[in-house]
């Protein structure tokens, strides 16, 4: 089933449930179909064809949810992007997915206009006021357009979507996900949170919707349980526990940052989230001592989740206090772990780390990047997608990733993965964020250094080596070298540190070489 077909079945079922609510905004199933079908035909009209592509610069909200059920009718594809990127962040979007229309919003107004001006995007759609010169007004189009359904048929195997990855490293790569992969997707996380339909839930709708995790993982899900959405567009602590509050919200799924950011609010004790009855994190490792802290808490079901854009794979651990880390196969993937630069036959014994991968056959997975064949054909082999993570299998047969495979540091001759020290580092209650790379040293090859985010002004360097040589989990190899204080951790959306940004930081504020 294509997905605007999904969402004509999901109105019929309860058109007066509430299905979306963005600020003051809330709006019935049967409501937001007339919204949907307004701006289908209002896009049709003003030339979106079938394959066409458009590009989303707005936040997460009421209007990119219809904007992409809109597209999704007319079977063209949704790109949406990172509402932050800066202008030459956007102009390649624009040379990369070569969009029909771009809609964009006042955050994104600036860098939208800079990087269309010369650029061949032939409709530009502006949400929220008056659209600037030359733009067409989003809200005026879906007034003047009729609420009937747009007739256009669509194939489960035309393309959805167009989403770009993280980009921690190089230049973000197009990953096509065609509607009948979509609806794959959401089943995985449903399978894995074990929703049930009519169970009225509400969702807290934080994780950004151009991200699979955002549309695949929450939207999509809350549309097809009857549920209501909540658009969270900025992710501001203390206004997401009053939403959670006033509305008795029961399902949040967040970074490990959201966490962080939601249990430091002074009054946080003081917070009654005890309608959450799911609880959801991904897209980074969790902390130990945040993830026991989320457990001790909030009161809810904590359950680990482990994908990527590219195959999704739906790795998944309910009670993730129980066994921090763990993570066990999703129903619809099929993975294996295998030799740091072997093949697929590869196979490493229970207890080695090695690259995880996983079979492209999966309805979830995608079929090869949007136009990059080279990459494609590097990250793709023999049918299988070379995740770029690290892996292992415990006796018990439960999986853990310990990092990526480029992150990697190798000091001495040791394996060391960034995170297990960030996690020392982090359980020291004076540091507020870490991350920890590797530089280049003439005797060990690399050495362990470390950027930390101070909570606390009085911490020094020499506090932070203590910490780290107390640490029971630590071997001495392991521990940083070096401390460098920095203001923030550079950090995407899904809670990933940019590390190449940390380099760069370092290569500023390390005059000699470690
Ligand atoms: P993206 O394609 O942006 O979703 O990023 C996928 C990558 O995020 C994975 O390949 C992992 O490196 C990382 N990731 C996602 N979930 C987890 C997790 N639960 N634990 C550790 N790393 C994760």
């Amino acid at each position: 089933m294509d997905l605007g077909t999904m969402f004509d079945f999901v109105v019929e079922r309860t058109p007066d449930r509430l299905a979306i609510v963005d600020g003051d905004q809330r709006l019935t199933y049967a409501e937001w179909r007339r919204r949907v079908d307004r701006l289908a035909n209002g896009l049709r009209a003003r030339g979106v064809r079938p394959g066409d592509r458009v590009l989303i610069g707005l936040r997460t909200g009421e209007p990119h949810a219809t904007l992409f059920l809109a597209l999704q009718k007319l079977g063209a594809v949704a790109v949406p992007f990172n509402p932050r990127l800066k202008e030459g962040g956007v102009a390649y979007h624009i040379q990369d997915a070569e969009p029909c229309a771009v809609v964009f919003e006042p955050l994104t107004c600036e860098t939208v206009l800079a990087a269309t001006r010369g650029a061949p995007v032939p409709l530009r759609l502006f949400d929220g006021g008056r659209p600037p010169a030359g733009v067409v007004s989003l809200a005026q189009l879906v007034e003047d357009s009729p609420d009937t359904d747009p007739g256009v048929t669509v194939d489960d195997s035309a393309l959805s979507v167009i989403l770009y990855t993280s980009g921690t490293t190089g230049q973000p790569k197009g990953v096509p996900i065609t509607h009948r992969t979509g609806l794959a997707r959401m089943f995985t996380v449903m399978l894995a949170h074990g929703l049930r339909h009519g169970e009225g839930d509400r969702f807290v709708g934080a994780m950004p919707l151009y991200h699979t995790i955002g549309l695949h993982g929450v939207l999509l899900p809350s549309l097809y349980l009857n549920a209501t959405y909540y658009a969270v567009r900025d992710f501001v602590p203390s206004s997401v526990l009053d939403l959670i509050e006033r509305e008795h919200l029961t399902f949040l799924f967040a970074s490990p940052t959201h966490f962080h950011m939601l249990l430091s609010q002074p009054d946080f004790t003081a917070r009654d989230v005890r309608s959450v009855r799911d609880l959801v994190y991904a897209g980074a490792p969790m902390a130990r001592e945040l993830l026991q802290r989320v457990v001790a808490q909030m009161t809810a079901n904590l359950t680990h989740i482990y994908g990527n854009t590219e195959a999704y794979v739906g790795f998944y651990f309910r009670n993730a206090g129980r066994k921090p880390g763990a993570l066990r196969m999703g129903v619809q993937s099929r993975t294996r772990i295998v030799r740091l630069g072997g093949g697929p036959e590869d196979l490493v014994e229970p207890g080695r780390e090695g690259e995880l991968i996983a079979d492209i056959r999966a309805d979830e997975a995608f079929a090869g990047y949007w136009h990059k064949p080279q990459e494609t054909a590097r990250a793709v082999r023999d049918g299988w997608y070379f995740t770029g993570d690290v892996a292992y299998q415990d006796a018990e047969g439960d999986l853990f990733i310990t990092g990526r495979v480029d992150d990697m540091i190798i000091s001495g001759g040791e394996n060391i993965h960034p995170a297990e020290v960030e996690d020392v580092l982090l359980a020291h209650p004076k540091v507020r964020d870490a991350a920890v790379v590797g530089l280049p040293h003439e005797r060990w090859g690399q050495v362990v250094v470390a950027c930390v985010a101070r909570a606390d002004a009085s911490l020094d360097e020499a506090e932070v080596d203590r910490h780290c040589l107390q640490s029971r989990l630590l071997p001495d190899f392991k521990r940083p070298r070096q401390v460098f204080f920095i203001e923030e951790i550079p950090r995407n959306a899904s809670g990933k540190v940019l590390r190449f940004q940390v380099r760069e930081w370092l290569a500023q504020h390390t005059p000699t070489e470690a």
